[in-house]
């Protein structure tokens, strides 16, 4: 079992019953997944021996990432009122700011404990598609080119980001690039004749997929900046096209903000339905300091001017933004407290909102091999304060934020708070 590197971290902390005491407007077992998200996962032997590579989605990056020292981690679970949670996620391992909570099978039931106390149960580890199982024509598993969530097909189109092309200019959060490097990788984009093979396989699972997803990192070159991107893009989104018989297939595309030429382009020529450029930190000045890549090459005006943009093109509620929620209490250029934070966060929030954009915001791990990896994430209240204020605001800007929400993802805990709509 690992110790957080504080030993009173507690004493210095609202605990999850201090949280759901105050919040009593929001569900219990819903301030549970995030602060799970927040402090990180653990697996007892009996939760580790109820893994079953065979039946589970089970993530497999590298015997030092891993809980326990265990092969493997499952994917996701699925909570008793059948909303998924990341649980893949990295987190530091070796001296975690605050103590992970633990996974244990007990009495035929998976329960998640806090200091030996049973704080919440759920349903069981996600089962892998059929998929899965199968090899593409080069003997390599099909899963290398494509993967799942529960009801989402997804593909890292580009494993690798080029604002890290000048030193430092990487999101200061983000683990892909420096990940990327250290795994000794060369190829940033895989051959599209084997992501064929492996949509071409997953698609014959009938009822398992809603939805897909592309994403990756940045690409800057091009006549215009991200035009490349833009190509690597709308190649992929061809080829999966092929499957369908509409122009439209339900579909998402997590990119670098596009200007109206580029996502004019990317909407005439492919069937992509919904659009997601993510503005990472609510607030220019802060932005600056933790995505100096971002800033430097576009700015966070235009960042967000163009992701506003992009709602004209595809159309209200077909638009999302992502951010690395809490990254903006980062010391020593992060907001001073959590209240000023949590003003300035919302008003931002808001002034995005408003044009019928949803907001997927992740929880913030400073997670190792990033510059942040030794920083402490904010309090759960900040977390639970935040993410039910982005309710608030959604439910009265968008009637109906359908995408990206906790039917398909499991990653952005505030997108389940729609399960009452
Ligand atoms: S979060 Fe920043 S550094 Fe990471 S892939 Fe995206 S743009 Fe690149």
């Amino acid at each position: 079992m690992i110790v957080a590197r504080d030993k009173e971290w507690r004493k210095k902390e609202p605990s999850l019953d201090d949280v759901v005491k105050k919040y009593q407007d929001m569900p219990a077992s819903w301030i549970l997944k995030v602060d799970i998200q927040r402090r990180g996962l653990w697996y007892s032997p009996n939760a580790v021996a109820k893994i079953n590579p065979a039946i589970h989605a089970v993530h497999q990056d590298g015997k030092d990432l891993f809980r326990n020292n265990v092969d493997f981690v499952p994917e996701g679970l699925i909570w008793n009122d059948g909303s998924y949670l990341i649980a893949n996620f990295d987190f530091d391992q070796k001296n975690p700011a605050r103590d992970p909570y633990v996974i244990d099978y007990i009495d035929g039931k998976y329960v998640i404990v806090d200091e030996g106390k049973i704080v919440g149960d759920f349903q069981g580890y996600w089962e892998k598609p059929d998929f899965y199982n199968k090899k593409a024509s080069n003997g390599q598993p099909l899963s290398t080119y494509v993967q799942a969530r529960p009801q989402r097909i997804e593909v890292s189109v580009n494993k690798y980001c080029h604002f890290w092309d000048c030193p430092s200019e990487g999101c200061k959060y983000c683990p892909l690039t420096p990940s990327y490097k250290a795994s000794g990788a060369t190829e940033e984009q895989d051959d599209i004749k084997y992501m064929r093979e492996a949509f071409a396989e997953a698609f014959k699972q009938r009822g398992r997929f809603t939805q897909v997803l592309l994403t990756g990192g940045s690409i800057l070159s091009g006549k215009e900046l991200f035009d490349d991107e833009l190509e690597s893009y709308i190649r992929v989104l061809k080829m999966i096209g092929e499957f369908f018989s509409g122009k439209r297939f339900p579909s998402q595309l997590i990119s670098s903000a596009f200007n109206e030429r580029q996502l004019e382009k990317l909407y005439n020529e492919t069937g992509l339905t919904m659009y997601t450029t993510d503005i990472e930190v609510f607030n220019r000045e802060k932005f600056k300091w933790i995505c100096p890549g971002k800033a430097n090459k576009l700015g966070y005006d235009e960042w967000k001017r163009r992701l506003i943009a992009s709602v004209d093109i595809f159309g209200k509620g077909n638009v999302t933004s992502g951010a690395v929620l809490g990254t903006e209490l980062a010391t020593p250029n992060g907001f001073d407290s959590e209240d000023e934070a949590f003003e300035n966060v919302v008003e931002e929030a808001e002034s995005i909102i408003s044009h019928g954009i949803a907001l997927a915001a992740n929880i913030w791990r400073p997670t190792p091999k990033s510059i942040f990896q030794n920083q402490i994430s904010p309090t759960l209240d900040y977390y639970v304060r935040v993410y039910r204020e982005f309710d608030k605001l959604q439910r009265k800007y968008i009637t109906n934020p359908y995408n990206d929400d906790f039917r398909r993802c499991g990653a952005h805990v505030g997108l389940d708070l729609m399960r009452t709509y």
